[in-house]
């Protein structure tokens, strides 16, 4: 039986990471185009304004922005119809919650005003994103039954998965999770994904997805034609 809950953590490096272990990611720009793109806006800071050299710059531009905006609404779509054709239950990290936690605290692992203010930025690009794959995926789940769940973010990534111990140091690095309370190795994002999972699965209406069922309550992911 498939993993019929699953969690998915909004990676930094790598757009979505779910509890199963499973990376999605796609590079939405080419290399080409990242040349391009640039050689384009440095013509245009040297073009007249009001000119049609101007304009035709700036249409080049547009076309290359349309084709990046395609893939990525391409990727969302096959991505979020991938995880709702094989979970009954999925679960994101909600972001208002998220957005509310580090306005009032900061964040522990960020010191420093510029790196603050940066990751603040990306994070807003970063939300952008992830707001458009959950629309995708509330889309998706129309079909299959799946149910989406928003959980409460907060220390989703500083926590083992394994013990439960909570931990700001046991988050090593980007990429590494180490338990400093049992030593439990994961990729840090698959653990965070793995701690949303559960936190969805902790709720009273989806706790007994895993073990006992009823035709009534139970979200059936359709698509995969087998009962979680
Ligand atoms: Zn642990």
């Amino acid at each position: 039986m498939p993993d019929s809950a699953v969690g998915i953590d909004r990676g930094v490096t790598v757009a979505a990471v779910t509890s199963d272990g499973t990376f999605h990611d796609r590079q939405f720009i080419t290399v080409g185009e990242t040349v391009r793109c640039r050689r384009l806006q440095k013509k245009l800071a040297r073009q007249k304004k009001g000119s049609a050299n101007l304009r035709k710059t700036v249409a080049a531009l547009w076309r290359i922005t349309g084709r990046v905006t395609d893939r990525r609404t391409d990727f969302c779509a096959y991505t979020a119809n991938r995880i709702t054709a094989r979970n009954a239950l999925v679960v994101l990290e909600d972001l208002r919650t998220r957005n509310m936690t580090a306005s009032a605290s900061g964040t522990l692992d960020r010191p420093g005003r510029n790196v603050r203010q940066k990751a603040g930025l990306n994070r807003a690009i970063l939300d952008k994103g992830w707001h458009k794959f959950e629309l995708a995926l509330r889309s998706a789940a129309r079909h299959t039954g799946s149910v989406i769940l928003l959980v409460n973010p907060a220390y989703t990534s500083q926590t083992c998965n394994r013990c439960g111990h909570v931990d700001p140091k046991s988050r090593k690095s980007q990429a590494a999770f180490e338990c400093t309370a049992c030593g439990h190795r994961d990729h840090a994002d698959v653990n965070a994904a793995k701690n949303q999972r559960d936190a969805g699965l902790a709720f009273p209406a989806c706790g007994d997805l895993g073990t006992s069922r009823s035709a009534k309550q139970e979200p059936v992911s359709r698509a995969t034609g087998r009962n979680p």
